[in-house]
């Protein structure tokens, strides 16, 4: 059987994986990162990039490549209820130099994968799937992996991290408990031309507990989540594509015309089950877990893209600082107990607020409703609204500025 050796064995080239990976071929460190697809080009994903990242993304001089790109910058959300805005918030108006931008993850991924390109000590190994842990006294020593010709090979490494997204492997066979707890309803994304006239801001549609999630999207789209019912999907098959179409229709008449030319059929249109995952540890000796996987968010404020590069940009340091110290020792947990401390007081707080709305979102009695109303037009006269989602959409605001510069390309 073939071995490979290594210093970081990144398992998943997602935001999380592929940022992260990128950042310690720039440190010199010799890392390889495993990636079961064959190209970027994954199934459908987040494409919505929080500020706060933006703003990080920039400091670690990724803004020519996503000039390069082009992006579509979001100026603000609004909440609509049976035609009258709600609530509105003007992002120019948050105290942070970016706005939130759409950009296909593909582009994002292979623009960390292209920063990190022709590191000495680096690899990517794609088409090749992540199998189970190498574990020798309770220590993980590497992992096994499976290529897609069928070959079987061991990778041996002094830190495995587990970044394969929500339905992670890693996490499953790291013995680390997650709680996993689903949320009351599922999302059925998909994608509309955008009409020259729709402008730039995110917007939430909503009729008692059923609502419309409608993002401006790169490069002149609209990208819809729809909710339904939690495991609804197979109920809304049934009813037909037409009926899904007339659901659209009656929450948005603004998209009749755009689902009925455009959404053909459920190949259409991606689902998403929506659940949170929450671990009280991250981390093992010899291993940890980033991004999804270690702590899946709901749609809400479109966090999870955010969250992962987030925590790549803060591992890294620690990685670097937890190999130097020794010269072939796993990097045990508590060398990386500060990272998860930080990360994990993010992540926490991101999922009160998600939690939080989606409650709010899914009330469908008259009071209940009453309420919602009468909170968020309370909110939209105070200017505290922006102190509120400040706080969730812009943080963290303490990375410590080596994070930032050890990295930057
Ligand atoms: C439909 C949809 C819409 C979303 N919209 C938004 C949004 O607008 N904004 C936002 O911030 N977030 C959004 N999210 C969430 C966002 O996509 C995730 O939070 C983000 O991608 C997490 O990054 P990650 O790197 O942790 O995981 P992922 O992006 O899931 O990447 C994990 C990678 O691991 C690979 N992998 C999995 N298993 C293995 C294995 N066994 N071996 C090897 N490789 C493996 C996968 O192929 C994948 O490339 C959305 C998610 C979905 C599904």
């Amino acid at each position: 059987m073939r071995m490979i050796e290594t210093d970081v064995l990144v398992i998943g080239g997602g935001p999380a994986g592929a940022l992260l990976f990128c950042l310690l071929a720039r440190r010199g460190l010799r890392a390889t990162l495993v990636e079961r697809e064959t190209t970027a080009e994954r199934s459908f994903r987040g494409e919505t990039i929080a500020a706060r990242s933006v703003v990080t993304l920039r400091e670690l001089g990724f803004g020519p490549a996503l000039a390069k790109h082009g992006f579509v910058e979001l100026t603000g959300i609004s909440f609509w209820e049976n035609g009258e805005r709600i609530v509105r918030a003007d992002y120019r108006s948050f105290p942070i130099d970016a706005l939130p931008i759409d950009i296909p993850q593909p582009a994002l991924i292979e623009a960390f994968l292209a920063a990190a390109g022709g590191a000495p000590r680096c690899e990517v190994m794609r088409a090749t799937t992540f199998l189970s842990l190498v574990e020798e006294d309770g220590v993980v020593r590497g992992a096994m992996l499976k290529t897609r010709d069928g070959e079987t090979l061991e990778a041996r490494g002094r830190l495995v991290v587990g970044a394969d997204g929500r339905f992670s492997r890693t996490r499953k066979a790291s013995g680390l408990e997650a709680t996993i707890t689903p949320m009351e309803r599922d999302f059925l994304w998909f994608k509309l031309p955008r009409p020259v006239d729709w402008g730039s801001e995110a917007q939430l549609v909503v009729e008692r507990d059923r609502h419309l999630v409608i993002l401006p999207t790169f490069p002149d789209l609209l990208r819809v989540g729809f909710n339904l019912p939690k495991r609804g999907f197979e109920e809304i098959r049934k009813r037909g594509i037409d009926a899904f179409r007339s659901d659209i229709a009656a929450l948005d008449p603004r998209l009749a015309k755009l689902v009925a030319a455009h959404i053909q059929g459920w190949q259409d249109t991606s689902f998403l089950e929506i659940f949170t995952a929450e671990l009280r540890e991250w981390a093992r000796d010899g291993l940890v877990l980033i991004g999804d996987s270690s702590h899946t968010a709901t749609p809400i404020l479109g966090q999870g893209v955010n969250l992962a590069i987030q925590d790549a940009v803060l591992l890294a340091p620690a990685i670097a600082a937890a190999l130097s110290r020794t010269a072939n020792d796993v990097v045990r947990a508590a060398e990386l107990a500060e990272f998860v401390a930080k990360r994990r007081a993010h992540k926490s707080m991101v999922t009160r607020f998600q939690r939080a709305q989606e409650t709010s979102l899914a009330e469908s009695s008259p009071l209940g409703t009453w309420l919602r109303r009468a909170r968020l037009r309370a909110l939209d006269l105070f200017p505290l609204k922006y102190r509120l989602l400040d706080r969730v959409l812009n943080a963290p605001h303490d990375m410590p500025r080596e994070a930032i510069h050890v990295g930057a390309v």
